[in-house]
């Protein structure tokens, strides 16, 4: 690894940038070469509580901040986001590795939060019934829960956060934001940014580390409520912990995303959309298509054109707009991927497309597209995350058994189906036990005035994000019954 030392990045808290009280540190490469472009604290328990403390003052004044008034904070928020777009897309780029359209496409995504945040002043009416008996009216407001606490992954560095803060803080709470530590950049950026557009002191916060600050937050008495997007078992844990301590937790955790091809489909369409589904943003993607559930019929046609099409993709760094298939995050993710596709090899699947050959003569963590057929759903490659661009095809001879592939994983985030049928979609819609569905589009994610709503062991809790669940999350209802 190339190595610059890099200025080590600082804590938000109160409105000014801090140093954690940490010793340790942790370095960011960025993944298309591995050069340093930071360093990352790895902050402590009394970091958070500082920052704990600052939000619980903030509280007060930011819960009684009338709500048109917070609103039009964010609107010049997403002002200037617009402004900076093209920035925060590269920056994404250059932490995290994914190409710069899918950046782009992330940007796009993480303002839709803002824009519906900005609603606030509708999403936090409350309702009313003014004759529930003779002379007697019951009403319900919506208070905001007070300081709540966000974790989020490395693989959408913009999108996740806006997925949590925005709507948070226009509904009256106080914020920590505690980034992953491996792409830190972009949410020091957001929160510039939402600074810029007048955010009082101490509303929204920033603390940089690992499990040190997860554990802080999760424990710590004046955190009211969680909102964590990251693998399986830390959502588990995370919720598990969270609740343990009286806390409000979701949890969105981890995936094994089937898409069924049908016969009927229409296979050039449905190539491009598996390939953009499997092997875009290297295939780290919660919604990302793991497996390939096809019948028989198409089949060898199917990996055949799939095959040909993957071998199409142009390895390197994402910032150069040439390139469709960016390095995954880290050299030892990169490892843990190849023992899973030794694996794959050892447990009898057929691998078809070997995509460790591509990208040797590359810096960064790269893998090509790598293919296996004859899958089972006893194998280890069908049945756990593998987070990279490396597809499971698994052959079957109907429909109805498709849908039985897929409700056999344990998880439940996304599907999707490729066919022309709609009596098939109506069955797909009405059998399949997942909770975020597309028919003939590559990554069925719900946009923000919806809830993102994984199922099974994707998600940990009650109240997803987004949409109006994302309401009620972040605020809790008051009820009152008055006789006048
Ligand atoms: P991760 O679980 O490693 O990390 C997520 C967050 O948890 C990070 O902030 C990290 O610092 C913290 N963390 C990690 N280990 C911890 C521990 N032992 N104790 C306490 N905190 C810990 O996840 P990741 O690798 O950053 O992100 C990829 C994962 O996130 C994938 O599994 C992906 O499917 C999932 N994801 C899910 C969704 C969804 O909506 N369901 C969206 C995006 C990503």
């Amino acid at each position: 690894m190339k190595v610059q030392t890099k200025a080590l990045l600082k804590n938000f808290i109160n409105g000014d940038w801090v140093a954690s009280k940490s010793t340790e540190v942790e370095i960011v490469p960025n993944p298309a070469n591995g050069e340093e472009i930071a360093r990352v604290p790895l902050s402590t328990k009394e970091d958070v509580d500082l920052a704990v403390t600052t939000a619980k003052e903030a509280f007060k004044t930011w819960k009684k901040t009338p709500v048109p008034k917070r609103a039009r904070i964010l609107f010049k928020y997403h002002q200037l986001l617009m402004e900076h777009y093209d920035e925060l897309a590269r920056l994404i780029t250059k932490e995290n590795g994914k190409c710069y359209d899918d950046a782009y496409g992330e940007v796009q995504r993480g303002i839709e939060c803002v824009e519906f945040a900005a609603g606030a002043p509708s999403l936090m009416m409350g309702e009313v019934l003014p004759d529930i008996a003779t002379d007697i009216e019951s009403s319900m407001y919506r208070y905001p829960v007070g300081v709540v606490g966000g974790i989020s992954p490395f693989n959408f560095p913009m999108m996740v956060p806006c997925w949590m803060f925005p709507l948070a803080i226009a509904c009256g709470n106080t914020f920590i934001l505690k980034p992953s530590e491996r792409t830190p950049l972009l949410a020091q950026r957001l929160v510039e940014l939402f600074v810029e557009a007048g955010l009082p002191k101490g509303v929204l916060n920033l603390v940089h580390g690992a499990h040190d600050v997860v554990n802080g937050l999760l424990e710590h008495k004046n955190v009211d409520a969680i909102s964590f997007v990251g693998s399986q078992p830390v959502a588990e844990y995370v919720y598990k912990t969270g609740a343990g301590y009286g806390k409000r937790v979701q949890a969105l955790a981890g995936a094994k995303n089937h898409s069924i091809v049908l016969a009927d489909c229409d296979l050039e369409k449905t190539i491009q959309g598996i390939v953009g589904g499997a092997f875009g943003s290297a295939g780290q993607r919660c919604m990302a298509t793991s497996v390939v559930v096809v019948t028989e019929d198409i089949a060898d046609t199917f990996i055949s054109k799939l095959t040909t099409a993957a071998d199409q993709l142009v390895l390197g760094d994402g910032c150069d707009t040439s390139v469709n298939l960016g390095p995954v995050i880290r050299q030892s993710h990169l490892d843990k991927v190849h023992q899973a596709i030794e694996e794959g090899i050892e447990e009898g699947a057929t691998l078809v497309r070997d995509g460790r050959k591509d990208g040797q003569d590359l810096d960064g963590y790269f893998l090509g597209a790598t293919i296996f057929d004859h899958v089972t759903t006893e194998m280890n490659i069908w049945k756990n995350e593998i987070f990279a661009p490396v597809l499971s095809i698994v052959r079957v001879k109907d429909l109805t058994e498709a849908i039985e592939v897929t409700n056999e994983s344990d998880f439940g985030n996304g599907s999707v189906l490729y066919t022309d049928s709609a009596k098939a979609v109506r069955q797909y819609r009405e059998d399949i036990e997942v909770g975020m569905l597309g028919v003939n589009v590559n990554v069925p994610a719900p946009m923000a005035f919806f809830p993102f709503s994984g199922w099974k062991n994707s998600f940990y809790g009650d109240l997803h994000a987004n949409g109006k669940d994302g309401v009620n999350f972040y605020t809790k209802r008051k009820m009152m019954t008055a006789r006048y």
